[in-house]
């Protein structure tokens, strides 16, 4: 035969008036029903910090590339990017050079397991472009 009530007490000392489950405690107090939602909080957790720790390191070679155009004078803008898992940027590149003209370029970062930078020009002088690229690629 069941309680009423569940047979926990609350932090006041009295007793739980909830409906209890089949364990005679109710959903708050019912050890499995805690051990579950415990275990679901744990899983939203690590989950969060796994795509903490992966937004990280896109973060860290947007950082690197940015310095590396801005060395160079150029100009640097995120196009794209994965929020969700930060596994991959796109930046577009420019540079003016007066009476020189304009240079733009792409470069795509892929981050799984390694970094991958692949780099693409858009616009202008070939030697320039990939002058900026192997500062990215070093850096
Ligand atoms: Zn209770």
């Amino acid at each position: 035969m069941l309680d009423k009530t569940c047979k926990a007490l609350t932090k006041a000392g009295t007793r739980c008036k909830m409906k209890p489950l089949a364990s005679g405690y109710c959903h708050i107090h019912d050890l499995e029903v805690i051990a579950k939602r415990e275990a679901e909080r744990k899983r939203d957790e690590d989950e969060w910090k796994r795509k903490q720790q992966k937004g990280e390191k896109l973060r860290e070679v947007l950082g690197a590339v940015e310095a590396a155009c801005k060395a160079k004078g150029w100009q640097f803008q995120v196009e794209t990017r994965d929020w969700e898992d930060g596994r991959y940027a796109t930046v577009s590149v420019r540079r003016f050079i007066l009476a020189v003209g304009v240079d733009e370029g792409i470069f795509e970062i892929t981050i799984n397991g390694g970094i991958d930078i692949i780099g693409e020009q858009t616009c202008g002088s070939r030697p320039r472009f990939e002058s900026l690229r192997d500062a990215i690629l070093v850096a």
